[in-house]
């Protein structure tokens, strides 16, 4: 998609923080953390929402998170993290590429 802006960092395009990238995801530091960490894993490929998943979508989506679960005690995780994925405007999501934000690097606040 042109005009999506992490397709755009995904491409290399606008620069990002990348702390991990292959050829389907990219795991980059979020442009403002509400977190000491807060990172942003995303699918290369270009999806918006989790109801457009289908088989391949869907092991990806496996693939990422076992990933981040790996990755996590050398990104300043190994105390606990919290995976959360916006969909859709009530939600507040704002970037209509999925993405999992990965929060933690504190104790997070649960209310
Ligand atoms: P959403 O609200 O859609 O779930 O999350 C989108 C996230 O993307 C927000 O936390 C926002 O800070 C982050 N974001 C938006 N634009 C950029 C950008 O250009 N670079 C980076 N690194 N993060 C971005
Ligand atoms: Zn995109």
């Amino acid at each position: 998609m042109e005009t999506c802006i992490f397709c755009k960092i995904a491409a290399g395009e606008i620069p990002s923080s990348k702390v991990y990238e292959d050829g389907e995801m990219l795991i980059f530091k979020d442009i403002a953390p509400i977190a000491k960490v807060h990172l942003l894993c995303v699918p290369k490929e270009h999806f918006a929402y989790l109801s457009e998943l289908n088989g391949a979508r869907e092991a990806l989506l496996g693939r990422m998170m076992a990933k981040i679960a790996s990755l996590a005690p050398s990104l300043g995780l190994e105390d606990g993290y919290r995976l959360v994925i916006n969909q859709g405007e009530s939600a507040g999501q704002t970037v209509h590429h999925l993405h999992i934000h990965i929060l933690g690097g504190e104790t997070l606040k649960w209310e």
